[in-house]
């Protein structure tokens, strides 16, 4: 069966980065290699808008947001946990594993984290205590992306570090770790990047650096300054995952062939073609506009209907794969993942199959009115001005 593959993360790998891999292993103490890893590694730091090192491991993005904490932080170090989902919840609990002092403050999900809020608490620190803010940029469970530029801004002369969780945003949300001066930033490889999971990436700015050389957290194969080292001679401490580097280089192409900001762009057009279809089919959004992310949208069923029927529906008709709802949103929403190698096209064909779905559960709508609503946000984009639309519907 033909699928199409609509989830945020794992998502689609373009044909070219798939051939790209299909190469033999080389030496990864080679000149070839030091070419390879070298050249990836440094257009990896304009990606993440930094002059430091983007330090690269073999793992799925949990292994970085590791070590970002293991190479900066002490056991019974304070840190600030922000949360409005379950990555939020994830980062935090990941934390107090790691025996650090976490204060959490849990947000409402759906909505964003409070800048005010992270304000007022550094305000009151006034013995500067707090050495580390988790946030997360893109909250895959709920589909908002949080104002990390306004919550670094709100830490002020704060010293605390601010850890960035991207995994679910670099590549298809614009992030400027220099500018925004985040301190730590971590992401994966299997969704803005379009690549198979196995890749985590961990950059970590001169102040995180400082931190390390007092860091007290036990590593090894984490040990961020190994890596650096190493990385120094375009190397890795130990063996990397080539095939998918190789991958890497390819993406790295797509994204210069494409340009950045019209990668970014084509993210955020995609997502308000769902949401003004889903509009459109008396769907309810669980993420304000203002708030809304470019690279999920989480869909609230309408009473009475499950999402994890609706999923498997639209799986087993269609071969649309949608993701669902995480903990507490389990069945309530469904989530259409818009990041990575999906299009325009992918999105009006899972409009068009979710209304047929719904209708056949009951669902009262007109079929044809949500995938309408995001032809038109794409037209608009394409430049059509409301008078061509016009003559365009009424020609038909
Ligand atoms: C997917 C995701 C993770 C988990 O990453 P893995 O690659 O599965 O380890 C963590 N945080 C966010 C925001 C995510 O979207």
């Amino acid at each position: 069966k033909k699928g199409l593959f609509m989830v945020p993360g794992p998502t689609p790998v373009p044909e070219r980065v798939l051939q790209a891999m299909h190469r033999p292993m080389i030496n990864h103490r080679s000149a070839e290699y030091e070419e390879l890893f070298g050249g990836i590694s440094n257009k990896l730091k304009e990606l993440f808008g930094t002059k430091s090192d983007v330090l690269t491991f073999p793992s799925s993005g949990t292994g970085s947001l590791e070590a970002a904490l293991v190479n900066t932080l002490s056991p019974g170090d304070k840190v600030l946990a922000l949360s409005a989902g379950v990555f939020g919840d994830y980062f935090t609990k990941m934390a107090e594993d790691f025996g650090l002092d976490v204060e959490k403050m849990d947000f409402p999900w759906g909505k964003a984290l409070s800048v005010e809020w992270l304000a007022e608490r550094l305000a009151m620190d006034h013995d500067h205590e707090i050495k580390g803010i988790l946030v997360t940029h893109n909250e895959t469970s709920t589909g908002v992306t949080h104002d990390i530029e306004a919550l670094s801004k709100a830490r002020g002369n704060h010293p605390a570090l601010i850890y960035v969780d991207a995994i679910s945003s670099l590549g298809a949300i614009p992030l400027k770790m220099d500018k925004w001066k985040l301190d730590v930033v971590i992401t994966g490889s299997q969704k803005g990047f379009m690549l198979p999971p196995g890749l985590s990436f961990l950059a970590m700015n001169e102040r995180a650096w400082e931190a390390y050389h007092t860091s007290k957290l036990p590593k090894f194969y984490w040990d961020a300054l190994t890596a650096k080292n190493f990385l120094a001679k375009a190397q890795n401490p130990y063996t990397p995952a080539i095939s998918l580097l190789y991958g890497l280089e390819e993406v790295l192409k797509c994204f210069a062939e494409e340009g950045m900001e019209n990668v970014y762009a084509r993210h955020r057009r995609m997502r308000d073609a769902v949401r003004a279809g889903a509009g459109a089919m008396n769907l309810r959004l669980l993420a304000d506009e203002k708030v809304a992310s470019a690279a999920v949208t989480t869909v609230c069923m309408p009473e009475g209907i499950e999402g994890s029927k609706v999923q498997k529906a639209m799986e087993d008709h269609y071969g649309v794969s949608l993701a669902g709802g995480l903990n507490k949103l389990a069945n309530r929403i469904v989530r259409v993942g818009h990041i990575g190698y999906v299009s325009d096209t992918d999105i009006l064909a899972t409009l068009a199959t979710l209304e047929m779905t719904l209708l056949k559960m009951g669902v009262e709508l007109e079929l044809g009115a949500g995938v309408q609503a995001a032809q038109k946000v794409i037209l608009e984009s394409e430049g059509f001005s409301t008078e061509q639309e016009y003559i365009l519907r009424t020609r038909g």
